[in-house]
């Protein structure tokens, strides 16, 4: 078949390459002038799968208010909010109870671990080297939070998911430059997880495909789906759509606009964070894989030859316009566990990025309902460890084959 993809962030480009695998002519439009130059381009690389998880969770509404006006909140309000993030909210509140908190996390879970499973294989196969290493621990400051970690836990073990509940002076043995002067309660260590760079990742796998014959057509905006012809694509510019076989909507926070002009209404907004990524100045200094600092959400990774400090969730707002407040959290928290891991006086590099996402938790992958057209969009704070598993899964319903993964509650009709 002859498929357009709209989107090179890692959800597009994943998605492209598995198409193309599959003997398909695949074309990708891409508004930027590289793949994964949006989301996709300084996330923190986290790939955890018992941690991908709904942020539409009970006791999450209270959590947030309670902190919204802190100094170091890890949730923040853009006033004005839009209409239509007002009515995000309103969903948002309703998915936050513990039965759809439950069967959203089982779904996200579900598809991370099949993400990895994949994400492994193409890795191997395709012999990639990218900045990568394994081990995830969540620290936990004060007895309350470990408290507040309970819950967690248990749906970790009642999913199979390994982890090792440990005293500082364990956590110490496995990161063992975590600052000796902050104290902390304990920690939680999941050896299988990983953090890796998922914009590296993705740029070796759009040369991989390139290989595989997929045109990468760059500075290229798609300006719409015609409701008539849906697999036409009209690109700014020409005169004449361009007529595929399908159509796979992978663009991030464009997918909802493209797909609007259609009448489908995605409930996506952007919710923002933000990374700090400074070149190592001692690597005895610095974390050995990641860590996530849990009161305050933010996570510290190694990537190569640099540390990676990544967290914030602000709802309203834009990309260009960056908090101040919210990077120097990211820096009081790099400061606290890893002081002198960094150097900050050339090579910094600080990024404001947009998480798409749907207010309940899952992306949405396959049908769309209008003939010609696929989904594959809304992957929120974990994109990444998503990404090779919803390809795979997308390019095997597109191609007429049953998915190796259960995609229960991960397609369009989960709406409504
Ligand atoms: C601070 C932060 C930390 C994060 N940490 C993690 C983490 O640790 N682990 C994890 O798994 N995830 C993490 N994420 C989430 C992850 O980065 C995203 O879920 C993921 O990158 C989304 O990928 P995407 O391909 O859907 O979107 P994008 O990367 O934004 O790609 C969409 C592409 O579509 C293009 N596009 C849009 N509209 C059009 C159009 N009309 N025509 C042509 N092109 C178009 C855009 O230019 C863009 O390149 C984090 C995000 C942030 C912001």
């Amino acid at each position: 078949m002859r498929i357009a993809v709209i989107g090179a962030g890692v959800i597009g480009t994943t998605s492209a390459y598995e198409l193309a695998r599959d003997g398909h002519e695949v074309t990708v439009f891409e508004r930027r002038a590289a793949a994964a130059e949006e989301s996709s381009f300084a996330n923190a690389g986290v790939m955890a799968p018992g941690y991908v998880t709904p942020w539409a969770a009970p006791g999450m509404p209270a959590k947030v208010a309670r902190h919204l006006f802190s100094r170091h909140a890890p949730v923040k309000l853009g006033l004005p909010l839009s209409m239509g993030e007002i009515a995000w909210i309103w969903r948002w509140l309703r998915a936050c109870n513990l039965q759809t908190y439950k069967t959203n996390r089982e779904r996200m879970q579900r598809l991370a671990l099949y993400s990895r499973e994949r994400l492994h294989q193409i890795t191997d196969e395709l012999k990639l080297e990218y900045d990568h290493s394994s081990g995830y621990m969540v620290l936990l400051r004060s007895e309350k939070d470990s408290r507040l970690a309970q819950s967690g836990l248990q749906l970790l073990r009642d999913s199979g998911v390994a982890f090792r509940e440990m005293s500082p002076a364990e956590a110490r043995t496995v990161e063992p430059a975590l600052n000796p002067d902050t104290p902390f309660f304990g920690a939680i260590h999941l050896a299988q997880d990983e953090v890796a760079n998922c914009r590296q990742f993705t740029l070796l796998l759009k040369n991989e495909g390139l290989r595989l014959g997929i045109q990468f057509q760059f500075n290229t905006l798609v300006q719409g789906l015609n409701p008539a012809s849906p697999n036409h694509v009209q690109i700014e510019g020409e005169a004449v759509a361009r007529a595929f076989d399908a159509v796979l909507v992978c663009a991030g926070l464009g997918s909802a606009p493209l797909l609007r002009a259609l009448g489908l209404k995605i409930p996506m907004v952007a919710v923002h964070g933000y990374s700090v990524s400074a070149p190592m100045r001692e690597p005895l200094n610095a974390p050995r894989s990641a860590i996530m600092d849990e009161r305050y959400k933010v996570a510290i990774s190694r990537l190569g030859q640099r540390v990676r400090v990544a967290g914030g969730a602000e709802l309203g707002g834009s990309v260009e316009n960056k908090r101040a407040s919210s990077i120097r959290t990211l820096y009081k928290v790099l400061h606290d566990w890893f002081p002198g891991a960094a150097q900050f006086s050339s090579g910094v590099q600080e990024w404001k990025g947009a998480r798409p996402m749907l207010p309940d938790g899952p992306p949405i992958l396959g049908a769309s309902g209008i003939p010609g057209v696929w989904l594959n969009l809304g992957h929120g704070s974990s994109g990444w460890a998503m990404s090779c598993g919803s390809a795979r899964a997308v390019a095997d319903l597109i191609s007429q084959r049953t998915p190796a993964l259960d995609l229960q509650g991960l397609g369009v009709e989960r709406l409504g």
